[in-house]
């Protein structure tokens, strides 16, 4: 982006695959945040910063003291308090809001997706289920002891951590490719799979394998996310209104 326009001063939330995309394009001038649980990359020429900010009182104390001009919300679509938070934020201080809202996954003519909204709608809808594969994220890992003897749960997530003898954690980072996700459910011989709907490139391919293998697919309802001053379906657009905004 040229340093040479007067451009606003931009706090960009991340947490994604996209907000690095879009971290890649700041200045000196701006702030990339992260909550700290993934990777926090070192070859970025604008101020990285990890960890929260203590809700959107903090936030907006955050704005307001580093004299921030546009605040930008990249993070994942169901990190839902921090865009909660940055829509408050971003009120009490009146700095804009621009937020990247992925488009969610749409099932195709045949598949079998079914909608839940939380963890107990999950268990009963498991019922008759023998090797569901759980990709939500850490939550399945709390509910270890809780497995019926009917089953055996994979559950991929971050944390490499220990299963036990119902459970096989895998601790692996995205993106995952189409091979490897044939390979993955055929050698686990998964009965169901257990998918919030992210919207992620990274993250489809295990859908394709669940379609061609015809199982069904539990889908974890979106939270509902604050309306943004400006909303985006990638980060090419949002890019391209940050240097529309810096002429
Ligand atoms: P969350 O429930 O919405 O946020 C929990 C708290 O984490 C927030 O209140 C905030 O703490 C802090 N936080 C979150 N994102 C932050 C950021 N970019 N910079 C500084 N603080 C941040 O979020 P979550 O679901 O735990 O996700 C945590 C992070 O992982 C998010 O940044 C998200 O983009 C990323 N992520 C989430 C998922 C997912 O499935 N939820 C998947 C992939 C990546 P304070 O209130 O103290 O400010």
């Amino acid at each position: 982006m040229s340093k040479s326009h007067r451009r606003k001063r931009v706090l960009l939330l991340g947490g994604t695959r996209e907000a690095l995309s879009i971290a890649r394009q700041l200045t000196s001038l701006d702030i990339y945040s992260l909550a700290g649980l993934g990777k926090v990359p070192d070859d970025l020429t604008c101020t990285v910063r990890v960890g929260g900010f203590g809700g959107a009182v903090g936030l907006a104390e955050f704005i307001r003291a580093g004299n921030i001009e546009l605040l930008l919300d990249a993070t994942h679509p169901y990190a839902a308090q921090i865009s909660a938070n940055a829509a408050d934020a971003a009120q009490q201080t009146q700095t804009p809001y621009w937020a990247l809202r992925r488009a969610d996954w749409q099932p195709q003519a045949d598949d079998d997706w079914r909608d839940v909204e939380n963890w107990s709608e999950i268990i009963a809808a498991l019922a008759d289920f023998k090797r569901p594969f759980f990709t939500l994220g850490r939550e399945p890992l709390t509910h270890l002891d809780e497995i019926p003897p009917t089953q055996h749960w994979t559950i991929r997530c971050l944390d490499a951590e220990p299963g036990n003898a119902r459970a096989t954690v895998i601790g692996a980072r995205g993106p995952f490719t189409l091979d490897g996700e044939r390979d993955l459910f055929a050698t686990n011989n998964f009965d169901i799979l257990i998918s919030k709907n992210s919207g992620s490139v990274a993250t489809e391919p295990k859908l394709q394998i669940a379609r061609a293998r015809q199982l069904p697919v539990l889908i974890l309802k979106r939270p509902a996310l604050p309306l943004a001053t400006r909303e985006f379906n990638s980060s090419d657009e949002l890019i391209a209104a940050l240097h529309e905004d810096s002429r």
